[in-house]
């Protein structure tokens, strides 16, 4: 039996929206609530799915369609129902409420990344009702706490359940969106991300009150530190992956823009700044929190050792949490497969390989040894750019793109999976 290709969109449309109408901000995080509404999703087509939590109401769904080919490396659809939290005077339309307007559902979560979550949940159901027999093992997984360091969410499920995510391939956010250069079309699909080290900084001078002022302060030596810092570039580190994104984006590696500089260097940004406790007393320590971010290749010893060479011997350092940066190879059947069905759907664009310097779960399935690729396609116009949906006021979805995204991720999921599209859907 053939099924629809409509019904499939308008299906992935509904559970967007009510995926969008659960309120899963983290903090704090209450995922229960959208695993449930997957489950029962997956249970009415007859697939039953596993939920751990990893603490109260922090649930991770998992549920497998079996392939053919036990021994052949399963294939893992990933997506966390977690969002960021919103600011509501910054919106025009209700955060959660997923209305439709100007062609697009507007909500918390429409992008990054309730959309992919509702294109895994329809594929299975389809592939199931169709009867369709992967050549491999096809995994579901809608995990928590991605936007708060995944310690509840896949870095739970990699570490405590490894045998419900253990897969050869994994799909996941962030890429597949468009991104206008010029004139140009191009779809980033995500390779490689960078780890993070999160280091709290502290210096301390003698303490005193507030009448009697002096120039050896907690406060003043932290504020010289931070600005040194600021102003002060880390050493450039081309990866190989760098070198050949920039290549193929006709961009020089001594400068090429704001977007893409991150992904040369480690990076640091100070986040909290914390001193004093009265108004009259200069206090005897100052504190700052480093956003310390690193290149694939590089660690946490190599990144603290730079940090000392700018800051001097002077502060001390206290490691808060770190995780490794992660990177794929590019030159794999599944990511030429993207790459061909991206690039035939948008004639004259190009699908480029791409490093994120933010972290996704990727970074943990990649500890199984999983290829990991940040591919959740959706097709955006010029006047709608990524960086600014993502996370962002007002974030919405153009419907058309994410048919458009659906249709091209369906295709790469089935044709990975030994499938056609043509012999299941109409
Ligand atoms: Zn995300």
């Amino acid at each position: 039996m053939k099924i629809a290709w409509e019904g499939v969109q308008n299906a992935a449309l509904d559970i967007l929206r009510a995926l969008v109408r659960l309120d899963t901000t983290n903090p704090p995080g209450n995922e229960r609530i959208a695993a449930d509404l997957i489950a029962s999703s997956l249970g009415a087509h007859g697939i039953a799915s596993v939920i751990r939590e990893s603490a109260p109401t922090r649930a991770n769904l998992v549920a497998r369609l079996a392939g053919a080919d036990r021994a052949r490396p399963a294939l893992l659809l990933s997506s966390h129902t977690d969002v960021v939290p919103v600011e509501p005077s910054g919106w025009t339309r209700e955060p959660f409420g997923a209305e439709t307007h100007q062609g697009c559902i507007w909500g918390r979560g429409t992008i990054d990344m309730k959309s992919k979550g509702a294109m895994d949940l329809v594929l299975l159901c389809a592939l199931q009702r169709a009867g369709a027999i992967p050549n491999r093992d096809i995994i579901l997984a809608a995990v928590a706490d991605e936007e708060a360091g995944s310690d509840l969410g896949a870095k739970f499920l990699v570490e405590r359940h490894p045998e419900l995510v253990r897969a050869g391939w994994v799909l996941n956010e962030v890429g597949g969106f468009t991104l206008h250069v010029g004139r140009r079309r191009l779809y980033p699909i995500q390779v490689a991300e960078k780890g993070f080290v999160t280091v709290k900084m502290t210096v301390t001078a003698p303490p005193g009150h507030g009448s009697m002022p002096r120039r050896e302060t907690a406060i003043a030596k932290i504020s010289a530190l931070i600005t040194k810092l600021v102003n002060t570039p880390m050493r450039r580190n081309i990866t190989p992956l760098m070198k050949r994104t920039l290549a193929e984006l006709g961009l020089p590696e001594d400068d090429p823009g704001p977007l893409l500089r991150p992904m040369l260097s480690n990076t640091v940004s100070p986040t909290i700044l914390r001193a004093g406790y009265k108004d009259n007393v200069i206090p005897g320590e100052a504190s700052v929190v480093l956003d310390g971010r690193t290149i694939p290749g590089e660690d946490p010893e190599s990144f603290m050792a730079e940090l000392r060479k700018i800051v001097g011997p002077e502060p001390q350092f206290e490691l808060v949490k770190t995780a490794p940066p992660a990177e794929t190879s590019p030159d794999t059947e599944l990511f030429e497969l993207i790459r061909q069905r991206v690039e035939a759907a948008d004639p004259g664009a190009r699908a480029i390989p791409w490093m994120t310097p933010g972290a996704t779960d990727n970074k943990f399935y990649a500890r199984l040894g999983s290829h990991c690729y940040g591919f959740s396609p959706v097709k955006l116009h010029p006047h709608m750019p990524f960086g600014s949906l993502f996370h962002g006021n007002d974030e919405r979805l153009p419907i058309d793109g994410f048919f458009w995204g659906l249709k091209v991720y369906a295709e790469v999921v089935l044709e990975f999976a030994g499938l056609k599209f043509g012999d299941i859907f109409i």
